[in-house]
């Protein structure tokens, strides 16, 4: 049996108490109740609207949906007694959704107006609200015009208005835009800038909206979607961008204003140590060549510099071992254990080794991974000693020259 509910939030967007009397509930498996009353202040999730929660006769409202003509409350537990309750919907949540739902209609329009382009979805989140805008790119100077006209809107204080009209009698360009329908349709009008069709809740007057911020904008499925919050969200948001610069400048010891110069200078400074660094680094490296050069076992025409480490870097070992392989006439097999074994085999240019032959019978023996070119090849491997991989790579260098 389909119950009618008189939806008070049509009328009155700003009533958030109400007494009415209870049509019909059901109570679910799960134990929460399913309620429709004659009349109830409470929305339903709509039109892109969440719905009210809230309480009533000591329930709390933990969802509102429409079934037909009916709307339900699904109330958290039994509701024992049939009769009157009496509603009470947490109004700070509907300004909210009131705030963010009617600072669409304004951002929507002045996008219509200012670049004629179209409004094709739209969500109200729990932080964030969005609206998917048809149109491939936007830039930032036409979205600052769009906000700032949006916003402008806001401030003139605009009367909202909302009427009930046969959809025969409704004007073409509006009809077009809802979905086919007959019957009555609701219309909202901001005074001389925005008509559309909506079932959602409006404050009387633009200035309620407050702020509208535009956050960013994004390629979103071939269109672009656009993040914004009004009103108390805005304000939030705003601090959460200033906590963060004050943060930024506690940080680096300077005034908020000075943050990003701060930054820019710093930035200077760091690539300059970076590369004296990289100097100093290769200059060491140059220098710790040398010495190795001079030492190492002659085996035949070739100096053999073989050498385990604990934890060496692997970057330090390549780099020392390709400086040593730039004079002719070496050959170098570094390695470092630790929780994974690295392994280096090099050779001067005039060698007629491969070392890419030497890391593959290594990986052979290691069951690990790597590979290389003739003069420089590289293994990493858990499943030896290190000690024996270095043995075998020795007897192989011997065995080959
Ligand atoms: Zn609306």
């Amino acid at each position: 049996m389909a119950f009618a509910t008189k939806r008070i939030y049509e009328e009155d967007p700003y009533q958030s108490h109400f007494t009415a009397n209870v049509l019909s509930q059901t109570r679910r498996e799960d134990g929460h109740t399913e309620l429709i009353l004659d009349k109830t202040a409470f929305y339903p999730t709509g039109g892109g609207q969440p719905n009210d929660t809230g309480m009533i006769d000591g329930f709390e409202v933990i969802d509102v949906y429409k079934d037909g003509k009916s709307i339900v409350h699904l109330l958290k537990g039994n509701l024992e007694h049939k009769g009157t309750v009496e509603g009470h919907v947490n109004f700070s949540r509907r300004m909210d959704h009131m705030q963010q739902h009617c600072g669409q209609h304004i951002l929507s329009a002045a996008f219509q107006e200012l670049l004629s382009l179209e409004t094709i979805g739209f969500h109200l989140g729990k932080e964030w609200v969005t609206v998917d805008l048809k149109a491939s790119q936007i830039n930032v100077d036409d979205v600052r015009k769009v906000e700032l006209r949006a916003n402008e809107i806001v401030m003139e204080n605009r009367h909202i208005e909302t009427r009930l009209m046969p959809v025969t009698e409704v004007d073409e360009q509006i009809r077009a835009k809802l979905p086919s329908m007959d019957g009555i349709v609701r219309l909202v009008e901001i005074d001389q800038f925005d008509l559309s069709a909506c079932s959602g809740t409006h404050p009387y007057r633009t200035g309620e909206v407050g702020l509208i911020k535009i956050i960013g904008w994004e390629p979103y499925k071939g269109n672009v979607r656009l993040t914004f919050v009004c009103g108390l969200r805005a304000m939030r948001i705003a601090r959460q961008f200033q906590d963060l610069l004050f943060e930024a400048a506690k940080l680096l010891r300077t005034n908020p204003y000075d943050v990003v110069p701060s930054l820019v200078r710093m930035k200077g400074e760091y690539e300059q140590y970076v590369r004296e660094n990289r100097h100093l680094k290769e200059s060491l490296i140059r220098q710790e060549a040398k010495q190795w050069i001079k030492q190492g076992e002659k085996i035949s025409s070739v100096t053999l510099h073989l050498h385990q480490w604990i934890n060496k870097p692997f970057q330090d070992m390549k780099e020392l071992a390709k400086t040593i392989i730039e004079e002719p006439g070496h050959v170098v097999i570094f390695a470092s254990e630790g929780q994974l074994n690295r392994l280096i085999a090099a050779c001067s240019e005039n060698i007629s080794l491969s070392m890419r032959e030497l890391v593959d019978h290594l990986l052979e023996m290691t069951q690990g991974r790597g590979g290389g070119s003739r003069i420089f090849a590289q293994l990493g491997f858990t499943a030896a000693s290190v000690q024996d991989v270095l043995k075998f790579a020795k007897k192989w260098i011997m065995e080959n020259l």
